[in-house]
């Protein structure tokens, strides 16, 4: 069987009562959809770090750069206990094959951006980031992470998601290329990646071609290290309308000899119909697929364009 997605997660947000006011924060998306695909690892910094359930609150008080862990009634500071609980359990998390983490939002422990800040006066400031959060995205710079509150956004939802996929296919990949040595497997998986990563980056696209080719002249370690840096980057970056459109009629210069006038025609009417925000990209994109297995197009049937992620999450059926 097909091992899972390993991702981080605040643990709260799974429904474990690890609040400190004894609650959770369950989120179903996270549960019960995304579940099925992934294997979560649950970290809650607050409890792990040896404070119990239920506590007294706490927030993040002075310089937002590098501000402390106060409770809020009592003015204890954790910041220490917790800074050097977060430094050990990132290098735990080494051993844990992480592809993401999912943070909680607003926390001033697991908030991933625009935590509240207090200046000695009391007044907040959304311009923080949870203690442990901070550790774990300077030790992870290049591991996708993401907070609950944002991924119900569909287009961060999709970014996300086709981050972590990607990040687990090119592992797995990694590992045979360290088995079977060679440049080839990594030709492999870039031209099976082309498309999707021009979809998000076209300077992205452009370097890492140039990459690939030129990879003899490197040594294999420093390639692949550049390359899941460029990939990683790339993928980051939010897909638009226009970049897919730009993908799709690329696409399209594939079947100059196979598509009928009509089919052209009305490929070219449903990708303009995209391009104007009318239908989703799930429908050039079946449209596409359809007309890839029609004429068996070798190139693009290896495309994980194509299907960078299980339908069941239908994460292309916003317009
Ligand atoms: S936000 Fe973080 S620290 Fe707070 S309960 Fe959730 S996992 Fe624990």
């Amino acid at each position: 069987m097909e091992e899972k997605i390993r991702l981080g997660i605040s643990t709260c947000l799974l429904g474990e009562n690890v609040r400190y006011d004894g609650g959770h924060k369950l989120d179903r998306f996270l549960t019960d959809t995304l579940g099925q695909y992934v294997e979560y690892v649950p970290v809650c910094p607050e409890v792990e770090c040896g404070l119990g359930i239920p506590r007294e609150s706490m927030r993040l008080v002075g310089d937002p750069a590098s501000p402390l862990l106060v409770t809020t009634r009592t003015h204890v500071d954790h910041t220490e206990r917790m800074v050097r609980w977060a430094e050990r359990r990132v290098i735990e998390l080494e051993k844990e094959n992480l592809c993401g983490f999912i943070f909680k939002s607003d926390s001033p422990s697991s908030g991933m951006e625009r935590v509240k800040v207090y200046t000695e006066k009391g007044m907040p400031e959304k311009k923080g980031v949870g203690i442990f959060a901070r550790i774990f995205m300077a030790h992870f710079p290049l591991i996708p992470v993401e907070e609950e509150g944002r991924l119900h956004d569909p287009l961060l939802r999709e970014t996300f998601i086709e981050r972590i996929f990607t990040l687990k296919r090119w592992r797995e990949r990694l590992r045979g290329i360290r088995e079977k040595g060679g440049l080839g497997p990594l030709v492999a998986f870039h031209a099976e990646h082309k498309l999707l990563i021009l979809a998000h980056s076209e300077k992205h696209y452009r370097m890492m071609g140039k990459l690939v080719a030129g990879g003899k002249a490197l040594p294999l370690k420093e390639l692949y290290t550049q390359y899941e840096t460029l990939l990683m980057e790339a993928l980051k970056l939010k897909s638009t309308d226009k970049k897919n459109t730009n993908v799709l009629h690329h696409m399209m210069g594939y079947f100059k000899k196979d598509l009928t006038s009509d089919e052209k025609q009305e490929l070219l009417d449903v990708i303009e119909q995209y391009r104007d925000g009318y239908i989703p990209l799930i429908v050039p994109i079946t449209l596409m697929t359809h007309y890839v297995r029609k004429y068996k197009q070798p190139y693009l049937s290896k495309q994980i364009y194509l299907t960078p992620h299980p339908a069941e999450l239908k994460l292309r059926n916003h317009a």
